[in-house]
């Protein structure tokens, strides 16, 4: 744990929050002692996590295992054009901005796809954990590793100009199951691809979910929103609905029986298109860490190839390729998986 923050409490930094009756001395100290871990840094992720940092969170550990591309600046508010012509990714450039902002933050970058097997790592030591995702496959996760090991969540998604958001506590609120009760079939819902999303709903979900992530943190549950809040900034419709209205479900098989079929992995599809883009994300079977060299020498005769210490991207015909050190892929190009894995068997190997 961070006590880099602690000496700062009394500083002009933080004296407007200080003042804030909410927060004031010691909902500060708490906060310089918070252990904040945000899953998805694109839109959602962007804003949270600069709010964070600059509310002064003890630590805060950015996941996220997608790079940068030109369409998340229009909303993805951390990143610049140099980071898109870097070619870094996304947890990697958020923590270099977010060092800059506050210096007192502890940060740290995993680039990494959360999954079954990679969020046992993650969840424990941390006090909370902000959903800047977009799947459920992925929410559905965290909902289980919240239960496991007792630590709140804060859920957000936006699609359009519609966004919702949502704080979780163990035994005190029903789950995401609770609420949802299904996982939502593939394409059942709207999402950044089939409907866009602009810039005011991202920061308008985001606000949301770090004003609940600051409450939790200086211990005042008593203040949190309790309903799922949603807005459509284009239809001028806000709605809330009452958890009050929606008991604990002990029949839930999350946080009523305590089987956690996410973590687990048996909902667990390994190769994805992702959200908003043209692209699917390959896993390998059994990842070891890759040589970018031997492989852009490999595909340097077939197109246009470069690597940087955390990514390599070749482009070759119509199909682009980003393959992370962990051996998973993004290929741009197509949506369709099948396409995905053959083009990274042909190109990569399987
Ligand atoms: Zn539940």
């Amino acid at each position: 744990m961070s006590d880099r923050g602690l000496g700062s409490i009394s500083e002009a930094r933080y004296s407007r929050q200080v003042l804030f009756p909410g927060i004031g001395p010691e909902g500060q100290k708490m906060l310089s002692q918070s252990r904040v871990l945000l899953v998805g840094c694109g839109g959602l992720g962007s804003v949270m996590a600069e709010i964070m940092a600059r509310a002064g969170v003890g630590r805060l550990t950015i996941a996220d295992r997608d790079y940068i591309d030109e369409s998340n600046l229009q909303r993805q508010s951390l990143y610049t054009e140099a980071d898109c012509q870097a070619g870094f990714p996304k947890a990697t450039a958020a923590i270099r901005h977010l060092s800059d902002i506050n210096s007192g933050v502890e940060l740290a970058a995993e680039v990494v796809d959360v999954n079954p097997k990679t969020i046992e790592a993650m969840v424990p030591g941390h006090d909370l954990i902000l959903d800047g995702t977009d799947n459920f496959e992925t929410r559905y996760l965290l909902n289980d590793a919240s239960l496991k090991w007792n630590v709140p969540w804060v859920y957000g998604a936006c699609v359009g100009a519609y966004g919702m958001s949502i704080a979780f506590v163990p035994r005190r609120t029903p789950c995401l199951r609770c609420v949802l009760e299904q996982l939502p079939a593939p394409g059942s819902s709207p999402t950044c691809d089939t409907a866009g999303v602009i810039g005011p709903i991202v920061h308008l979900v985001a606000a949301l979910e770090a004003a609940e992530a600051i409450k939790i943190l200086t211990g005042q549950l008593d203040r949190l929103n309790g309903k799922l809040m949603s807005f459509d900034l284009w239809e001028n419709q806000v709605w809330g609905f009452h958890l009050s209205q929606l008991q604990r479900d002990s029949d839930c098989p999350a946080c009523g029986r305590r089987i956690f079929e996410f973590l687990e992995g048996k909902h667990e599809g390994k190769t994805v298109a992702l959200c908003g883009r043209d692209a699917v994300q390959v896993h390998r079977d059994a990842p070891s860490v890759v040589d970018f060299p031997t492989i852009a020498g490999r595909l340097a005769p077939l197109g246009t190839v470069n690597f940087n210490e955390f990514l390599l991207r070749a482009l070759i015909g119509r199909f682009e390729i980003a393959l992370f050190r962990d051996g998973r892929a993004i290929v741009r190009g197509t949506q369709d998986v099948e396409e995905a894995r053959r083009v990274y068997a042909k190109f990569i190997g399987s």
